[in-house]
């Protein structure tokens, strides 16, 4: 299966599949592909396997999805080895659990790290993707697998007079490997996401002043981050197929407790102490105390508004208080936030909050930060500034389907994608956890293994009626882009600038990209489509005009 052919100037070493990134979508990818007895390398432009968990290393970075539900489920074994010390992880334990699935299964023979693809590019005459490193290698695949992330952009902000800058400037998502020492340095960290929102608390204990630069206040809840409960895991560990299956039939593909009650349904005393019980108990399954918070204003309204409450109890000084307080985005519109004594922060005598919405950041200078209406010296500056989400990596590379196509015209106006699979004109070519799909709406292990699990099934699929290329119908994929559109505008998640849409990165399309309608509507959608023949889907063997599944079962029957 693997060979090497040389045209003119190069060797091109050919393979069935190439996996781009090496986080949990990656290294599961390439499992697969392998045990479908498939050759395939796998790219990655980091120094080690991991994604998101090898980049994100600043001090607080921890899962919000408790870890016993934050891992793999497709190998008994693994999940029975595996132990969690902490009912959120933290980056160095995912790190180190990813490491271990990269051994376990014996991956890394056939990971290049430390190399970027930079283009891939389809030959419809072969039916096969060129696919570029920026090391020189050059690799003939049928099956181009993106597993590039969602959130693996890191977005810097162009600010006048940055590399002016003499202290130390840092991005949350780009954090250097080692000890970082922020002791008796005076630091700045710009943006309150969920990135700013772990790594201020962390910084405010050693720095000697903390100034915190918000231009958008967060909702955030508090986490509750305990010990591992091990009488829980025990008993997590006896059924952990059944648990993963039932998490699969939920709409987060996670195990909160849903409340099924609408929130006006009850009394207001009800209401506060079910909020009470949630915020007691944290975590992000505070956005479940009752079914229609995302859909119904003024069921959110009363949500958020307990939330500000909480605010105002914890901040002790007034005016900084209020400046916390978000009123510009329904709770749950922008990713919600968890914490570990993030609001307390700002009760410690070395923090400051700066208002840059009112007092915008203007430059930089080899000093610090200067604001419309104050300067502030600096010995570092840490950027908590977020991603280009969903299709930032994917836009790094120059990717060409048919006629030559580039992704980044056809996307020009915003992704356009089925299922957040497949782009129509890009045969073979796919996303996992693509725009369109429900991705970081959810647990996200769980979606990439669906994704991961169905790219396999297809390819399975191919090989077995030895067709040479899958792509997707145009008309179906324009049919599933207005319906993510739509499902998404029945929610409130469109009433927030937030990075679901783009509203983070300049002149990008504001376009919602997950697919909103939940996780087990969206893998019972995938299922049917495969078991009525991939219904919008289009079949090609070479030498032969594309079809539909259905033609190709009868021409081959
Ligand atoms: P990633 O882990 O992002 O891996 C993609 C890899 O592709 C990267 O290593 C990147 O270097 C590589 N890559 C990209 N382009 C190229 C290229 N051209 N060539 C070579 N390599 C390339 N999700 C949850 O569900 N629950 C959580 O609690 C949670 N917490 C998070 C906390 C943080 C701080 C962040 C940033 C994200 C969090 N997420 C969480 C989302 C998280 O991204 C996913 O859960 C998951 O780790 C994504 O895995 P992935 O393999 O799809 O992508």
């Amino acid at each position: 299966m693997t060979a090497c052919r040389k045209t003119q100037n190069e060797a091109i070493l050919e393979r069935d599949a190439v996996v781009v990134g090496a986080g949990f979508a990656g290294l599961y990818m390439l499992h697969k592909v392998r045990e479908l007895g498939r050759s395939a390398t796998l790219f990655e432009a980091g120094s080690g396997v991991g994604g998101t968990w090898f980049w994100n290393r600043y001090p607080g970075a921890r899962c919000d999805v408790d870890s016993l539900e934050y891992s793999f489920s497709f190998c008994e074994e693994l999940q029975q080895e595996w132990n969690w010390s902490e009912r959120f992880a933290a980056q160095p334990e995912i790190l180190a659990y990813l490491n271990h699935v990269a051994d376990r299964f014996d991956l890394s023979r056939d990971i290049k790290l430390e190399t970027r693809v930079v283009s891939a590019v389809y030959d419809e005459t072969r039916a096969r993707w060129t696919v570029r490193t920026d090391r020189g290698d050059a690799l003939s695949v049928r099956y181009c697998i993106m597993a590039t992330g969602c959130l693996s952009a890191a977005r810097e902000p162009e600010i006048p007079g940055l590399y002016t800058f003499k202290g130390a400037v840092y991005h949350t998502g780009r954090w250097p490997h080692g000890e970082v020492d922020f002791t008796g340095k005076r630091v700045g960290v710009v943006g309150t996401g969920s990135s700013g929102i772990q790594v201020a608390p962390m910084l405010a204990k050693s720095a000697s002043h903390l100034y915190v630069f918000q231009r958008t206040p967060n909702f955030s809840i508090p986490a509750r981050n305990t010990p591992t409960d091990l009488y829980r895991e025990r008993q997590w560990k006896a059924v952990y197929p059944e648990m993963h299956r039932e998490a699969r039939e939920t709409t987060a593909g996670i195990l909160y407790e849903y409340n099924t009650t609408p929130a006006l349904s009850v009394s207001e005393e009800q209401r506060r102490n079910d909020f009470a019980a949630r915020w007691r108990t944290g975590g992000v399954n505070f956005l479940r105390t009752y079914c229609d918070i995302m859909v119904d204003k003024s069921a959110n309204d009363d949500d958020a508004e307990f939330v500000r409450a909480r605010i105002r109890e914890i901040v002790k000084d007034e005016r900084t208080a209020e400046k916390l307080l978000p009123h510009d985005h329904p709770i749950g519109a922008k990713r919600i936030c968890t914490d570990t004594d993030y609001f307390d922060t700002y009760n410690r005598d070395n923090v400051t909050l700066v208002d840059i919405r009112t007092a915008p950041i203007e430059a930089m200078s080899p000093e610090g930060v200067r604001t419309k209406d104050a300067f502030y010296e600096l010995d570092a500056l840490v950027f908590a500034t977020g991603f280009d989400a969903v299709t930032g990596s994917l836009a790094k590379i120059d990717i060409r389907g048919r006629s030559g196509r580039a992704l980044s015209e056809k996307w020009a106006g915003g992704p356009r994608s089925y299922l957040g699979l497949m782009t129509a004109g890009f045969p073979n070519f796919f996303t996992i956890t693509g725009p369109g799909s429900p991705s970081i709406l959810t647990n996200v292990v769980v979606s990439i293994e669906q994704h991961v699990e169905w790219i396999g099934a297809a390819i399975a699929h191919l090989e077995a009626y030895s067709v040479d290329a899958m792509d997707a119908d145009a008309e179906t994929e324009n049919a599933w882009v207005a319906h993510v559109d739509e499902v998404a505008h029945r929610t409130l998640l469109v009433l927030a600038n937030s990075w679901y849409l783009g509203a983070n990165i300049p002149g990008k399309p504001r376009v919602f990209m997950p697919y909103a309608g939940g996780f087990k509507v969206y893998r019972q959608k995938c299922e049917e489509i495969v078991a009525r023949g991939y219904e919008g889907f289009i079949f090609e063997k070479r030498g032969s005009a594309p079809h539909a599944p259905a033609a190709l079962e009868t021409s081959l029957s």
